[in-house]
């Protein structure tokens, strides 16, 4: 894979995603379940090590797709900027008054982010926060930050591996890429 480069190993992912798991578990009370929601396809090997991560809290699992529109463009893909809720695992009647963490692969437009976000403030969340394992401050167009972070990214590199992909390929590589 010689356009390819490896910039994040599995024992450095391994390494952070146990600190934000720590940091998780220490700011929700035990007394409550988290809803951890996975958005899929991406974040399904990140939200596998993360929730696993998480000691000593009562985690419920959902599955969410919804994802920006992509046009590939120049061999790159960009947001249209349309973002639609594909799926959802997840009844309403769980999300109200629940702690909702929604976990991503990357943050980059931040528009699914976004919508996600505003979809289960909207259904009645008590809290929902955002952990990701990349984000693109420098690609941001809509006003959203995420509460959790493993790996911040300086411009607009175009990430695979680790559950990311170039066109379904390359989800099961082992740690993170850039195509250079
Ligand atoms: P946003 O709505 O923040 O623009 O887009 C987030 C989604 O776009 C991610 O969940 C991911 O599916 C896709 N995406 C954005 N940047 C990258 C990247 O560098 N690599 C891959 N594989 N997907 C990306």
């Amino acid at each position: 894979m010689n356009n390819h480069t490896q910039i994040y190993t599995q024992a450095q992912i391994t390494e952070r995603v146990e600190e934000m798991a720590k940091e998780i578990t220490d700011s929700y009370p035990a007394s409550k379940p988290l809803l951890a929601v996975c958005v899929i396809k991406g974040a399904v090997i990140f939200y596998a090590d993360l929730v696993k991560a998480i000691k000593d809290r009562d985690v419920r699992f959902g599955f969410v797709a919804a994802s920006s529109y992509y046009n590939s463009e120049g061999g790159r893909m960009q947001s249209t900027g349309i973002v639609n809720m594909k799926y959802s695992s997840i009844d309403e009647s769980e999300i109200v008054g629940a702690e909702v963490l929604i976990v991503e692969d990357i943050i980059d437009t931040g528009r699914t982010l976004k919508a996600l976000k505003d979809y289960f403030t909207a259904k009645g969340a008590n809290t929902v926060k955002i952990a990701t394992l990349l984000n693109k401050p420098d690609c941001r167009v809509v006003d959203i930050d995420p509460d959790y972070t493993a790996f911040t990214l300086e411009g607009n590199p175009y990430i695979i591996g680790y559950g990311l992909d170039n066109a379904q390929q390359f989800r099961n590589l082992d740690g993170v890429y850039k195509i250079n």
